[in-house]
């Protein structure tokens, strides 16, 4: 089948902006038990006539009570398992958080190809506000506003490098 690129990252960072930015065409919502927390946002990408299917992780509701960083650990399971890529997504603007190094900590343990994505990096003054993001130890990370539709070019290029 198709890569599989996974997009993870605690909530309100921008998944599921940069989702919509990737995919021209949703395919599914899998929904499997309740309570079994399996439900996957789909989607298929594309760039330069490279294919890959996209999942929104953060698209998984596991319940009121989970704590963030309970529903980042199977976002980042469901990551493991089925993602050829893993795109995770921070905050340019919140900058790095513990639940972002809980996070790096346990896709750097997965051996997955890992892109970094700072979000929100709306505009060109605000690109010194990634660097703080090389803490994470996950390579070079890429600024991206989501909501301009920006850089998303360079982490594509990257993306498929792994495929
Ligand atoms: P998710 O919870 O990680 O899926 O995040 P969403 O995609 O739902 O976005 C959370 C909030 O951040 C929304 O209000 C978005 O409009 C906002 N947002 C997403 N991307 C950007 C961006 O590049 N720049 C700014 N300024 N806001 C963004
Ligand atoms: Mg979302």
């Amino acid at each position: 089948g198709l890569p599989v690129v996974a997009i993870v990252g605690r909530p309100n960072v921008g998944k599921s902006t940069i989702f919509n930015r990737l995919v021209g065409e949703r395919i599914a919502i899998v929904e499997d038990k309740p309570g079994v927390t399996r439900d996957r946002l789909y989607g298929k990408g594309e760039w330069l006539n490279r294919y890959f299917h996209v999942i929104d992780t953060g698209g998984i509701e596991f319940g009121e009570t989970d704590a963030i960083l309970t529903q980042m650990r199977h976002q980042a399971e469901l990551a493991i398992d089925e993602a050829d890529v893993i795109l995770m997504v921070t905050d340019g603007r919140a900058g790095v958080t513990d639940a972002d190094q809980e996070l790096a900590r346990m896709l750097n343990r997965t051996g997955k190809p890992i892109v970094l994505i700072v979000n929100k990096i709306d505009n060109p003054d605000m690109r010194a506000d990634i660097y703080d993001f090389y803490t994470l130890g996950l390579g070079d990370p890429f600024p991206v506003s989501g909501s301009h539709g920006l850089g998303l070019g360079d982490v594509l290029e990257e993306v498929v490098k792994h495929f």
